[in-house]
């Protein structure tokens, strides 16, 4: 093989060999990274383009790159497209026979490789790992690097080795890539490979063209009529429930109406999940109702929604599945119609999977007291154990068996001719209390799985947009609000909103009120000792008997926003309590507001607020294409739930302001306009500006005045925020039949 000449700079590499124009965004960022000779740990999706991120630096000097990577099969797609590029790679594994490793070491060795991918177990043979000590080995990529942890969904001991092996060869510089994006993956990550001082990069997690919402509903005839409504209007879509009933009632709910739908769960025969997966993915059927058994390997790229009938038991989950919706790339709903009560069912699935160590003991003593003294067998159901161990939850028992197994203390065998499985004791004299149980393990998984499940909650109740929150989850925290989602859309908030100087600027006065009003603790943190309304008092400069009897008035930030209306200072503290700025505490009844450890930051300078301006600012507000086509074409539906109280109070209003000015009603908002109103219920004006008919003048002579009646009914309480339905009796009787009408 010629000698390969080191390429002077990424781009130059770029360009000779990918033939690319440019890296992408994040691609840039770790290729300089790497190129500064740090530690790196990189987290993109799938697709992302984290190859190159490794690719690229390693033609940029000597040495060898040692890729490590899991599965042969694209182990030796990647060399081959490299080879192609006339890039010199190669692959070491366990295909290859001795004398084909040694010479491919050999050439190591003699500089003949730029990248040389290695399967991870290569790193336990002592042969393997004495012959590297020869070869420049100028950096390590750790490929699908949450192999290595088991909160990931790919745990793979022999990555396990590779820490070790980092540590043999003189700690080079590492770049660990994964596409799973959880805190503790990544945690588990850097830990495992004793990174020194590593600079994590999380990017490109957000869909540009999915709309999140998140609907609260209080009954089971809610969910139905909000799912109606959804396959209505989108026709193509997954509906996914959280167990296999659910999905049957749903399937039979839906397909009552003559919907071409079709089912999919794992207590259908294979058969039957092919046949339903074909329909699917043919066409045949258009909207599947399936537990999340469904989904890998589907990839029909137009899904247009994907409804979640009830709470899934993670954020990693929830994203992978909603995730399905506009592959495409054209614009795709993800809905969540949430219901508190739901949660019960994933604490089941918890308790479930995680039998515990007590039940595991009684269930292997039961076995061991019970199995046949020759050939140590039992023939019990699962039934006949559950009944016998007198378990609530019989998915406990079959989780219990699994763990069992796992650690060789029984084992389980098909019998010909018998539905029931044979169950063995490997060693009857072995006691419950001797089996070797990893109890810590055990107990770890139940934690991480009720913590997936409160992180999932946390955001169903959450408030901001729902993209942003969801990209902080992941860690990728410099992501903005998205525009799209039902909160965005209600709060008015526009794609990638940051806030300007001036507006900066008021947020930290505002803050350093709230600062001096409060008391800092030794750890840094601070204690709120006054309620909202006297620190905005404070701040407007108010003259109240009440207020100048309190020592406020002597702080440095009394009267600092005395050109705000306290109104406009209130507007302003609500979106800083969502942004996470601020905290509550104190008791229920007599809240104090304080710093929370972000406002603090944004108050010292050291971190830029991001929060929803709430006023609406001058100049042209750009909308986000299904604003927009709701502005044009006056889809009210689109807004969101009708609220009809809502609607005949802001037409009271509208009637009233009219009277006084003299003029008709139509003058001052159009039905249509209040309509809107009563379905998007915008807190902000910028917000309201999303309904068609408010434009510049009519939201500075009227708006203020509407949003207040909105804020009476559907203020925001800071910590719940939602679009819950409601419907009035004739639309209730209306769903059913407009249904039919609409698919007959
Ligand atoms: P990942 O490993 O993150 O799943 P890959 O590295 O396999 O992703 O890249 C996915 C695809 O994107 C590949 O076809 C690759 O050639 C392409 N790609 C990566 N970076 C760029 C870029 N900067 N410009 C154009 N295409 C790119
Ligand atoms: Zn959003």
């Amino acid at each position: 093989m010629s000698e390969f000449k080191v390429i002077r700079s990424p781009m130059e590499a770029l360009k000779k060999y990918f033939g690319f124009s440019g890296l992408r965004e994040g691609q840039d960022q770790v290729v300089a990274s790497i190129m500064e000779g740090r530690n790196v740990l990189v987290v993109m999706p799938t697709g992302g383009g984290k190859s190159l991120c490794y690719q690229l630096p390693s033609l940029c000097r000597d040495g060898v790159c040692l890729v490590v990577s899991p599965l042969i099969a694209l182990m030796k797609d990647q060399v081959d497209a490299l080879v192609a590029r006339g890039i010199p790679a190669t692959m070491i594994n366990s295909s290859l026979s001795f004398p084909e490793q040694k010479e491919r070491l050999e050439g190591m060795k003699r500089g003949a490789f730029k990248l040389v991918y290695v399967a991870p177990e290569r790193f336990g043979h002592e042969g393997f790992m004495h012959a590297l000590a020869e070869v420049d080995v100028n950096m390590v990529a750790v490929d699908e690097a949450h192999c290595l942890s088991q909160w990931g969904h790919d745990f793979r001991p022999d990555y396990l080795k590779l820490g070790k092996a980092v540590e043999m060869m003189g700690r080079p510089q590492v770049a660990a890539l994964t596409a799973t994006a959880t805190p503790r993956v990544r945690e588990d990550i850097l830990k495992h490979l004793g990174l020194d001082d590593p600079v994590t990069i999380v990017r490109g997690f957000a869909r540009e063209n999915l709309h999140f919402r998140i609907t609260a509903c209080d009954t089971h005839k809610d969910k139905y009529k909000r799912l109606y409504e959804l396959v209505k209007r989108y026709k193509t879509g997954i509906i996914y429930c959280s167990t296999r009933k659910k999905v049957e009632q749903v399937y039979e709910a839906l397909s009552d109406f003559g919907l071409s739908v079709t089912a999919y769960h794992a207590g259908m025969t294979d058969e039957q999940r092919e046949e339903a997966q074909n329909a699917f993915m043919n066409r045949h059927a258009d909207i599947v109702i399936a537990t999340n058994a469904f989904g890998m390997g589907i990839d029909r790229a137009d899904v247009r929604f994907v409804a979640h009938f009830e709470i899934p038991g993670s954020v990693e989950a929830y994203y992978q599945e909603a995730g399905r919706a506009g592959r495409d790339g054209e614009e795709a709903y993800c809905e969540l119609l949430f219901n508190h009560a739901d949660l019960r069912t994933q604490e089941f699935f918890i308790e479930g999977v995680n039998p515990g160590i007590p039940l595991i003991v009684e269930l292997y003593e039961l076995l061991r007291k019970h199995c046949s003294a020759e050939t140590h067998d039992v023939m019990w159901s699962l039934e006949e154990m559950v009944e016998r161990l007198k378990c609530r939850n019989a998915m406990q028992v079959g989780a219990a068996l699994s763990v069992l197994i796992r650690n060789g203390a029984i084992s389980r065998h098909d019998v010909p001719g018998q539905r029931v499985k044979l169950t063995r004791v490997t060693d009857p004299s072995v006691s419950g209390l001797k089996i070797p149980l990893d109890e810590d393990a055990l107990r770890e998984k139940e934690v991480r799985d009720r913590e997936k499940l409160k992180a999932m909650t946390e955001f169903a109740y959450s408030s901001g947009c729902r993209q942003q929150w969801i990209l902080n989850y992941f860690g990728e925290e410099d992501g903005a609000p998205c525009g799209r989602c039902d909160q965005c859309l209600a709060l008015g908030v526009e794609e990638g909103q940051s806030l300007g100087e001036e507006e900066t600027l008021v947020v930290r006065q505002a803050l350093s009120g709230i600062a001096r009003a409060s008391v800092r603790l030794a750890d840094g943190s601070w204690q709120g000792r006054w309620g909202r309304t006297k620190i905005i008092q404070m701040l407007k400069g108010a003259k109240t008997q009440e207020l100048l009897r309190t020592s406020l008035v002597r702080l440095s930030t009394y009267g600092i926003l005395s050109r705000w209306s306290e109104d406009d200072i209130r507007q302003l503290f609500r979106a800083m309590q969502m942004a996470g700025l601020t905290r509550m505490s104190g008791e229920a009844d007599r809240p104090l507001i304080t710093l929370s450890p972000k406002g603090n930051e944004v108050m010292m300078g050291r971190k830029k607020a991001s929060l929803v301006w709430p006023f609406a600012r001058r100049g042209k507000i750009s909308v986000s294409m299904e604003q927009a086509r709701v502005r044009s074409t006056g889809n009210l539906a689109a807004l969101g739930e009708f609220d009809e109280d809502l609607f005949l109070k802001l037409k009271e209003l509208r009637n009233e302001l009219a009277r006084e000015a003299g003029i008709p009603a139509y003058a001052v908002f159009h039905n249509s306009t209040l309509e809107g109103l009563a379905r998007l219920k915008p807190t902000t004006r910028r917000g309201a500006m999303n309904v068609h008919g408010i434009g510049e003048q009519k939201a500075a002579r009227y708006l203020d005045d509407f949003l207040e009646v909105i804020a009476a009914l559907w203020g925001v309480n800071l910590s719940f925020r939602f679009t819950p339905i409601r419907w009035t009796p004739s639309q209730e009787r209306g769903v059913h039949a407009e249904l039919r009408n609409y698919f007959s």
